[in-house]
């Protein structure tokens, strides 16, 4: 299983499961939101062998949720984070916001039961190398760990390879 990721050049509008709406609308370097709302603001951690970190990559899984704001209905996006291991990086707990971004958008070379044909990619150039944030959804909202775990298991083998062939600290490859 390979996951090929395309630059989001037309940006790409994220609808609520409710009422269709834009939660949020990623484009090429940045993210827009209705009212300029953060559109994945709660989360919890997926605890679970399959997500623990390696000796090659700090990884970390998440099932985020928010709201629409045109409707209050809630949604969850799976999240998968991964940065390479490497001599500077100790945890994901850095702080990216002053990183660039690169946006993409994924899919997958075969379909996965359960799991969207695509979803979205944030790939942030840190000086410790490029930490992959991936964010799967919106789906209808129960705080789904169960839902969340079984998409995010099966496709993080590919995801974590994805880093790793390209997680190179910026500048270094
Ligand atoms: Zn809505």
């Amino acid at each position: 299983m390979r996951i090929t990721k395309t630059p989001v050049t037309n940006p790409v509008s994220l609808a609520c499961p409710g009422c269709g709406r834009s939660v949020a609308t990623i484009f090429e370097h940045h993210v827009d939101t209705p009212d300029s709302k953060l559109w994945t603001r709660f989360g919890q951690p997926i605890r679970a062998p399959w997500a623990a970190p390696t000796p090659a990559s700090i990884s970390g899984a998440f099932l985020a949720w928010d709201f629409c704001i045109g409707c209050s209905a809630e949604y969850d996006v799976p999240r998968a984070d991964f940065i390479k291991r490497n001599h500077q990086s100790s945890s994901l707990q850095f702080d990216v916001r002053k990183s660039k971004v690169n946006n993409y958008v994924c899919r997958l070379d075969e379909p996965i039961d359960g799991a969207p044909d695509k979803w979205m990619l944030f790939e942030y150039l840190t000086p410790v190398g490029k930490f992959h944030s991936h964010r799967l959804g919106p789906f209808p909202c129960a705080r789904d760990f169960q839902r969340a775990s079984n998409i995010l298991k099966q496709v993080w083998p590919a995801m974590r390879q994805l880093n790793l062939d390209e997680g190179e600290p910026h500048g270094r490859n």
